[in-house]
């Protein structure tokens, strides 16, 4: 059997009811996977920089680094004001182990009206958010000017379209095992905006294309889109997409709004993804409005467990909890208060272990 030890970081808010049930379906897998979990709980957040002055000790990273094949981020809160010495535990994790993709899946029902299917993978390094930002005092004296540089390298551009295309074939693997889908063949969109920004999104599209015409890729379809009419489309025929690739910014606008054609914040996940290493996180965070009533929906934390575990390359252990979410989901009798029900999250939760 594999053992896979997996860090634990619950943060604020209902990541402390939502990352326990991430625990409980990783223990509650057929023992006909050959899978062994082990956990190691750590600390991130508002509230653990309350009591140590640090949202993200050094411990954390080191046992990350050192002593885990993999970790469920929960959320966190950030303090509607600047505090001094707070910055976002996730975005440092992301620098620190070099988590240079964000992969989000959004993922409809199978048996939904119009089904949608579709992963965007995001650059997670550079863009607009190196932060090296200025502002300055116009010479004609009109005012303050601010500029913001937009960064775009040939090695981040180069990898982030590698793994658009990797998780493309494994798509199409996973299809082939029988998995339903509403796509025949694997295809990456790339989103730029190109004609405008020549140099940096033209690097962006090039960079991107040369890496997705290696030979390994030749059953992968690829086509490239401009980001505006992009949103268009994603709009009125989301159906079309199977996987998106974007620089930082684009990628975080396409992904948020990807989201709301599934519904609830609650059920979409999401991974932060390097060399070797992955941590699941949902999408939603700390919830203050719903915290501490057990109604937080676990469903985007589940999937977040299973997409870990796909790039942990244990893609039928997760092929297992997503057809259980879908299920349960299908089903309709135990659905969070998010979603019109009435059921708690430790209802949803065993709803679905029952199903596994
Ligand atoms: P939020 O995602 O926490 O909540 C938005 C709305 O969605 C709320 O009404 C909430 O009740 C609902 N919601 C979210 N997750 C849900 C779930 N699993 N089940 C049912 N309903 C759910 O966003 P917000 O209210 O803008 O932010 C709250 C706090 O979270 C802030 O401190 C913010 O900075 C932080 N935040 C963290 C992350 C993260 O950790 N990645 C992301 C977004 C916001
Ligand atoms: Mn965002």
């Amino acid at each position: 059997a594999r053992t896979l030890r997996i860090g634990l970081i619950p943060g604020d808010g209902i990541g402390k009811e939502v990352i326990p049930a991430g625990r409980r379906i990783l223990e509650a897998l057929p023992s006909s996977l050959n899978l062994k979990f082990e956990f190691v709980d750590l600390k991130a957040g508002f509230e653990t920089f309350e009591q140590t002055g640090t949202a993200l000790p050094d411990k954390t990273v080191e046992v990350l680094k050192n002593e885990c094949d993999g970790a469920l981020f929960g959320a966190v809160s950030s303090p509607s004001k600047a505090v001094k010495g707070y910055s976002s535990p996730i975005v440092a994790l992301r620098k620190r182990l070099d988590l240079y993709a964000n992969v989000r899946p959004v993922k409809s029902v199978a048996t939904a009206q119009n089904p949608i299917d579709m992963v965007i993978v995001r650059e997670n390094t550079e863009d607009l958010y190196v932060k090296e930002e200025k502002t300055y005092d116009s010479a004609d004296g009109s005012g303050k000017i601010a500029e913001a540089i937009k960064r775009i390298s040939e090695k981040a551009s180069f990898r982030i379209a590698t793994m658009a295309g990797e998780i493309a074939l494994r798509r199409q693997k996973t299809r082939e095992m029988g998995l339903p889908s509403i796509h025949k063949s694997p295809l990456v969109t790339i989103t730029h905006k190109s004609n405008v920004l020549s140099q940096t999104d033209g690097l962006f599209r090039s960079t991107a294309r040369e890496a997705l015409a290696a030979p390994k890729f030749s059953s992968v379809g690829v086509e490239e889109q401009i980001v505006d009419s992009m949103v268009y489309k994603l709009f009125r025929q989301p159906e079309t997409y199977d996987v998106i690739v974007a620089p930082n910014l684009y990628g975080d606008i396409l992904s948020d709004g990807a989201a709301a054609l599934v519904g609830s914040l609650g059920l979409v996940p999401s991974a932060n993804v390097g060399e070797g290493f992955a941590i699941g996180e949902p999408c939603h965070g700390s919830a203050p409005d719903i915290m501490g009533k057990n109604i937080a929906n676990p469903i985007a934390t589940l999937r977040s467990v299973a997409l870990m575990l796909e790039f942990l390359n244990e893609e039928a252990a997760a092929a297992k909890i997503y057809a259980a979410v879908d299920a349960n989901l299908v089903e309709g009798k135990f659905l969070s208060p998010d979603l019109g029900g009435k059921a708690t999250t430790t209802e949803v939760v065993e709803d679905i272990l029952r199903r596994l």
